[in-house]
Order: structure tokens, then sequence, then C-alpha cells
């Protein structure tokens, strides 16, 4: 029914060495303060790859003391906009050449198929720079017409310090989401990786060109509570900007808050509603639903996961959900045409066991999976839920891994109801080809991405963020230049009003 599961006995080594895993401070790599490492692990086999640096408050001190140091002295912030944005230009042609070697880590270290990482992702992360060095120079105040005889205008400076934490499910991604509008405004930077995935940061650091001074991208490794923690609530950083978990936003909120109430942005978890109308084309509806669940082993924030049917195509789209799921090649993330590689970690290998227990326990019916694939490492068979009520554990929480559960509803304001009832609102899909339906859909939904007739179309001009307890800003396209800059006003008394 799966791909064999024995072709995961022989892993396919990838073509790359793991060259950088300490700290990367004041542009030296350097060892953890205390001399301790972590382990990064291959999610294939759940072997040790590397032993990578791991960085605790005092490590953290030292980066933010660089980035400090390089954002009051510069000459960073005060660099001509359009020298910063060369310098990001040729970060990118750097990446676009060693796009093979970055692609290979990313998937060694996150279990995410090749060709998705060096296809999509890599040209995404490319992209994304070039997209905010265009913005660098483009960056300017107003002036304003205030009442009264003064000449008043706006100057757009960078905040300064900027903390980055960034999740595992898309490491490169989130480091372009996060690095590029920050150096674009000119501030200095801070970034503490996933500890599940802390390779690709560093060799994406390392990439960058001479031209970026030592001390303005800080790359520390390390977990959440002791690094991620003192960042948070470090009295010389100006703004943080977090994604990951919902939980841990609150966590930094209030670090932010505790501390010198520094400014916020956070990207949080979801349970988005892919909303299946009765005059959408089975066939298509299946795949694309599929495809808004499965994709990236179901790690995705945004992932499609309450897929509500209506009960005209209902009992026709579960029968050709499951047949497509169990088509699904899952395999190792290096083998050619795999779409599924393993979930990440040990401890999400068996969140998701747990929610798919839930799920059969209250009485869900499981279509296909449900099992581990194979013997060893962290893959889990493609699962299709039908029958999902919407106060089951598994509509209601985030599974993060490839588990698709399907509702069935009657109409649509019954169906903007339930979809709106979730705690969060990060996105939602919709699959009609009318258009009435489209628009009602789309405006009541309270939600930050509708996706009609797509999903998961990421550009890096396209905001990305949350409603509700999905995060507080946007990032990407223009909006995220407002998370990097402050506004100062300037005004002066005009000596002759006349002119
Ligand atoms: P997580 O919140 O545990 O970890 C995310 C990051 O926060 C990691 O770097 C971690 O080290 C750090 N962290 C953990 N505890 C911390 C603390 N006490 N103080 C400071 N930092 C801390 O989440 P995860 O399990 O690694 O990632 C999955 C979650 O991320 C999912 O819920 C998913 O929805 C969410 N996510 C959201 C988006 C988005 O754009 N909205 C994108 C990707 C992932």
């Amino acid at each position: 029914r799966f791909s064999t599961a024995a072709a995961l006995e022989e892993t396919i080594t990838p073509s790359v060495q793991i060259s950088y895993t300490q700290h990367l401070i004041n542009g030296q790599f350097v060892d953890a303060a205390s001399g301790k490492t972590f382990p990064a692990y291959d999610p294939r086999t759940g072997e040790v790859i590397a032993r990578v640096a791991e960085g605790d408050a005092e490590d953290i001190n030292r980066a933010v003391a660089a980035a400090r140091k390089a954002f009051d002295e510069g000459p960073w912030p005060k660099m001509s906009a359009y020298e910063r944005s060369l310098i990001m230009l040729r970060f990118a042609d750097l990446v676009d050449k060693h796009r093979g070697e970055l692609a290979a880590l990313e998937s060694w270290n996150s279990g995410k198929p090749y060709e998705q990482s060096a296809k999509s992702e890599l040209p995404s992360f490319a992209r994304l720079f070039r997209y905010y060095a265009g913005w660098a120079d483009k960056i300017h105040g107003l002036t304003v017409p205030a009442d009264g005889k003064h000449h008043v205008q706006t100057l757009h400076e960078p905040i300064g310090v900027a903390g980055q934490i960034i999740p595992w499910n898309f490491p490169l991604i989130m480091f372009a989401w996060k690095v590029g509008p920050a150096l674009a405004c000119g501030n200095t930077i801070v970034l503490k990786s996933a500890e599940q995935t802390p390779l690709t940061a560093l060799y994406a650091a390392k990439l960058f060109p001479r031209g970026l001074p030592p001390g303005v991208l800080n790359v520390v490794s390390g977990d959440g509570p002791s690094a991620g923690a003192a960042l948070a609530s470090h009295m010389d950083v100006d703004k943080i900007a977090f994604t990951g978990s919902t939980e841990t936003g609150k966590i930094i909120l209030e670090l932010a808050a505790k501390s010198n109430l520094k400014q916020v942005t956070l990207e949080l978890g979801g349970k988005s509603p892919f909303i299946v109308c009765e005059d959408a084309e089975v066939d298509k509806a299946v795949e694309l639903a599929h495809f808004a669940l499965f994709f990236n082993q179901g790690q995705c924030c945004c992932a499609g996961s309450r897929t509500y049917v209506h009960e005209r195509v209902y009992d026709e789209f579960v029968e050709k959900a499951k047949a497509r799921a169990l088509t699904r090649v899952v395999g190792d993330p290096f083998r050619k045409g795999v779409e599924q590689g393993p979930q990440i970690s040990s401890e999400q290998f068996e969140k998701v066991l747990g929610y798919i227990k839930s799920g059969v326990e209250s009485s869900a019916t499981l279509e296909c999976g449900g099992q581990r694939f194979g013997s060893r490492g962290y893959f889990i068979q493609p699962t299709v839920f039908s029958n999902v009520q919407d106060d089951m554990l598994i509509a209601q929480d985030e599974i993060f891994g490839p588990v698709q559960s399907i509702l069935k509803f009657k109409n649509i304001d019954e169906v903007i109801r339930r979809a709106n009832t979730s705690r969060y609102g990060l996105a939602a899909g919709i699959f009609t080809k009318n258009i009435d339906t489209a628009n009602t859909l789309s405006r009541a939904l309270r939600v930050g991405t509708v996706w009609i007739n797509c999903f998961d179309v990421f550009d890096a001009a396209i905001p990305f963020g949350g409603y509700k307890m999905s995060g507080i800003g946007r990032e990407k396209g223009i909006y995220s230049l407002n998370n990097y800059l402050q506004v100062k006003a300037v005004v002066t008394p005009l000596k002759n009003p006349a002119w």
C-alpha cells in the first residue's frame, strides 16, 4: 500500500560536509562559552550527524554585545542603503551557487524531500533576499503638512538590535523571512535557530560576503528555555521576532514585557480550514486538500488541517482522499520522487501518533494509515480520518503531522461559523467555482491568508501572519518593513512661514 519500507534500510548519503557547528558571533565561529555541545540528528534514522555548540545566556550576551556594537558604532545602519542592497544581492547569488549543499543540509537535518528543498525552498530563499534588497533604498519618511508654522518630516530608522527566534519546520525560509527585512532596514541581528535544525542557519550566515561588517548577523544555536529566553528578555535587544508555537509565543511576549518592553512580532500556530464547496470538481479538490495538509510531512503552521467538505460531495471526496493518501510516496527524502520524509524528531513522532490514537478513541473513522512507516527513523503513514467532529481533539489541536481530518457541512453559514470557532486564525483554503461563495467566505473567515482554489502560495511580496492566537503582526512584503523600522518625527520652526 505504501512505497516499500525496505527501501529505507539503505539511506542515501547527502552530498555535503557539515563544516559549521559553532556559534557565529562578531564574524567568528566560536565554541559555546560553557564548552557544551548538543546533537543534531538525521530524522531518517535517529542517528547523530553532528555536535553543535550549545548556547546559553552567556553566548546570547556575547552575541548581543557584538550586534549592539555593530549597530551603535556602525557602519551598517548608516551605510548607504544602496550598498546594503548590493551586499544582499551578492548574498543571494552565493546562495544560488551553493544551492545544492544548502538543500542537502536542509533535508539531511529536517527530513524534508531534497527535491522540495532544492527546487522550491532554496529559490524562494534567494528570492526573498533579492526582494528585500530591492526595498533597502526605497525606505524613506514623509513630509507632513502639520498645522502651525513648522516644517515637519518623519525619518524611518532601523530599530536597532533585532532578536530572532525561528522553528525547525522551514529552517532556511524562516531565516530569510526574519533576516531579509531586518538587514534591508539597517538593523543588526542575533538569530537563534531551532535546536532540532541548527545547521543551515550557520552555513547560510557564513555565505554572506565580506561587505557585511562583523557583528551585523550573529547566529547562536541552543534550546528555547536557555538561549531563546535569554534573547527575549535581554535588555539590549530592541525587537524580538518569533515563529513557533502559540504557547512559546506567550512566553516571549511576557519576557519582552518584563524586561525592556522590546517590540514583538509573533508568527504562531494554526488549525486552518480547507473548505470544499458543493460545486467543487472533486478530483481537483482532493488533490489540493491533500497538498494543503500533507506538504512538508504535515509540519506547516498553515496546514489545511480541518478539511470541511459539503455533504453533497462528501462520500466521493472521502473515498478519493483515502485513495490519494494511499498512493503518497513515503521514503528517503534523498530518493527521487519521494513526497514524504520522516517527521522532525522522536518527540514530534510520538506526539503525532498520540493524536492518531486520540482520533481513533474519539470514534472518528480511520480511513487509512495510522501507524509508523518502516522500522526506524520517524516516518508515519499518511493518515486520513473521516467523520471528524468539531469537538474532537484532532479537529482542535495543531497535530503538525501527516493526518488529514475530514468534516462534513451542509451550508455556507454553518461552515463559516464552524471554521471561525478555532482559537487560531492563520489561513484558510476555499475550493469553489462560485465567485459569490468565494467572496462571502473570504470576507467572513477570520484568518490572515485566504487561498481560493490554491494553497500555500508564498511569494516574497505576499504578507503572512495570523488573526487571533495565530500571532501578532505580518511578515513578508512591504508589511515586514514596519517590523524593523521606527518612525521619528522631526519638527522645525519656519522662519518665514509665508514661503
Ligand atoms: P516552539 O515554540 O517550541 O519552538 C520554536 C522556537 O522557539 C525554537 O527556536 C525554540 O528553541 C524556541 N523556544 C522554545 N521555548 C522557548 C522559550 N521558553 N523562550 C524562548 N524561545 C523558546 O515550536 P516548535 O515545536 O519548534 O515549532 C512548531 C510550532 O511552530 C508549531 O506550533 C507551528 O504552528 C509553529 N509555526 C508557526 C509558523 C508561522 O509562521 N505562524 C511557522 C512555522 C511554525
